[in-house]
């Protein structure tokens, strides 16, 4: 009895730990995506590549000078520096 509960324990924790390893992999794999797509923007120039990695939503009053253009619900990459419908908004 004592060693399922251990070897039960010892399993729920073994599985917690593939979790972390798995939530780590997804994540390294999204950066290397990401670093991947960024190269393939720098060299085609062309904003359909972009990522749109890093950027601003619209906000009221805006916070940066590039703000002032958007309205609700647009987002604005400043890699490729275009307006586009907030990604965070997408269903
Ligand atoms: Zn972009």
């Amino acid at each position: 009895m004592f060693d399922d509960d251990w070897s039960a324990d010892m399993e729920a924790i073994e599985a917690e730990r593939l979790d972390a390893d798995l939530l780590q992999a997804e994540m390294e794999r999204a950066a290397a995506d990401y670093q991947a797509q960024l190269e393939i923007y720098k060299r085609t120039g062309d904003p359909n590549d972009c990522p749109h990695g890093s950027g601003v939503g619209y906000v009221d009053p805006p916070v940066y000078e590039e703000q002032k253009q958007l309205k609700p619900g647009e987002f604005f990459c400043w890699t490729c520096r275009t307006v586009m419908p907030d990604p965070l908004l997408a269903d």
